[in-house]
């Protein structure tokens, strides 16, 4: 189990004010200009052998990320960084708890991380419904420009580098990268196609990185502290600290910071009390968010937490928003709504997407119900892979997956609920 002395968020549970003294006593903006002053390449090379990969979901390298960013701006455009704080993947909850205790962090990475990729400004686009978090978030801004730690001269340091905060409106498509630099810009949220990658062509067709609320929070620490001290978490090629947020059928839901790479038994035991019931009583396990594929109780008990032990058994870590199922629920109806919920956030641009997303909770809700027929089983399976790798960005992936994990994992069960439909219909006709 992580040591407190390891933990980097240590307000997590807000025991303690949020506010710039208390951060202050905590240790945040500690020396901020030292860190700076190590210099553009060597703090892209500090974070690049820290291992840390994205907290967004997708996993991707960040010190790797920032140096896609121009060294020089070739016609005098300005680069950006953009936080995407528009939390939204059903189960994540993470990010809304840094905003709410640990503001500065963010606020310190943010200038950190931007100073390091030459941006001039950054700009945290946070979800619209986290109005309180918001408030906060604003609060903590005001006193770190108050202050001098960020704005001119920020820290004392001779860069100067501005934070805006910017709330979404309740889509959950503006948390892809592309389509929130398109809201950001005043226009619909819909994502652009990629390549150009937005470190090519972003904010108001700037150099730009999008990167995770978590992943730039931990920054100031990880500087702080070494990269080999946020390498020595976790196996290889998954490193350092990270924030599971455990729901459903556990004794205590909770967020938690804990090593990368904990078994899930670990992590369920130490924090959670346990699963309801018992272990026995597990089901399945959607360990990182609505994104990705559920994991049946046999597979997930020893698996790491991490992105490659949950690939290895067919799912992935995403956001860490480990959704836990006991054998009480209806895992098809479990499903069934989360389709519901892509096909109603389908931004509609790209046709496979639109018309697919629709197409496939349509079907989950006849397997729901037992209506439909064995047949349309495979066909339900053809159709998620038609969507899946066709469209412009991840959502269409996104809604394929979990129906995908459930036809591999549950196959006997949507055909028990047709059979005994069918079974129901024969003993009424006669
Ligand atoms: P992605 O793999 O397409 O990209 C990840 C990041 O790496 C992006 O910033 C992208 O620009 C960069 N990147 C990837 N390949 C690159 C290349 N060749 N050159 C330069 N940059 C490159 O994934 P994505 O669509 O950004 O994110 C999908 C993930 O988001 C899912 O895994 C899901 O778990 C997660 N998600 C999170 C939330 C949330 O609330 N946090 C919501 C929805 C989805
Ligand atoms: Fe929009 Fe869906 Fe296409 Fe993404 S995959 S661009 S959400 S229609």
């Amino acid at each position: 189990m992580l040591a407190d002395k390891d933990r980097i968020f240590t307000n997590l549970y807000g025991f303690q004010d949020w506010g710039l003294k208390a951060a202050q006593a905590r240790g945040d903006w500690d020396k901020t200009k030292d860190l700076i002053a190590k210099g553009q390449d060597a703090i892209i090379e500090e974070i690049k052998s820290s291992g840390l990969r994205g907290r967004g979901g997708a996993g991707f390298p960040t010190g790797l990320k920032w140096s896609f960013m121009p060294k020089e701006s070739a016609d005098g455009r300005p680069s950006f960084l953009v936080i995407n704080a528009d939390e939204s993947e059903p189960g994540s909850c993470k990010d809304r708890e840094i905003i709410r205790h640990d503001p500065h962090k963010l606020i310190e990475g943010a200038l950190v991380a931007g100073f390091a990729m030459r941006a001039r400004a950054a700009y945290i686009y946070i979800r619209g419904e986290y109005i309180r978090e918001a408030e906060v978030l604003q609060k903590a801004i005001d006193e770190a420009n108050a202050a001098g730690l960020i704005g001119k001269n920020a820290s004392g340091s001779g860069y100067d580098f501005d934070v805006f905060m910017h709330r979404g409106a309740g889509a959950y498509i503006c948390g892809e990268e592309t389509a929130m630099i398109e809201s950001l810009e005043g226009k619909k949220g819909q994502p652009r196609l990629k390549p150009p990658f937005p470190a090519g062509a972003g904010l108001y067709g700037c150099p730009t990185t999008v990167n995770n609320v978590e992943s730039i929070a931990v920054v100031p620490t990880i500087l702080r502290r070494g990269a080999s001290w946020f390498a020595g978490f976790g196996n290889e090629g998954n490193h350092g600290t990270k924030l599971f947020q455990i729901s459903g059928h556990v004794e205590k839901p909770c967020v938690v910071e804990e090593e990368m790479s904990i078994p899930f038994r670990e992590l369920i035991e130490k924090h959670c009390g346990g699963i309801t019931g018992g272990w026995d009583n597990l089901l399945a396990v959607i360990p990182g968010g609505s994104s990705v594929p559920l994991v049946p109780a046999k597979d997930i008990i020893d698996a790491p937490m991490d992105f490659d032990g949950l690939k290895a058994v067919g799912s992935g870590l995403g956001t860490a928003a480990v959704i836990v199922m006991d054998k009480s629920t209806d895992i098809v109806r479990a499903i069934s709504r989360i389709s519901y919920f892509y096909k109603h956030e389908s931004c509609g641009q790209c046709t496979p997407c639109r018309e697919g997303t629709g197409w496939m909770w349509r079907m989950m809700e006849r397997l729901r119900t037992g209506d439909a027929t064995i047949e349309e089983i495979d066909m339900l399976q053809q159709v998620t892979k038609q969507v899946e790798g066709h469209t412009i960005c991840a959502l269409g992936d996104a809604a394929a997956w979990p129906i995908q994990g459930l036809i591999r994992h549950f196959r006997p069960e949507l055909e028990r609920r047709i059979e005994e439909h069918n079974a129901k219909f024969a003993e009424a006709a006669e």
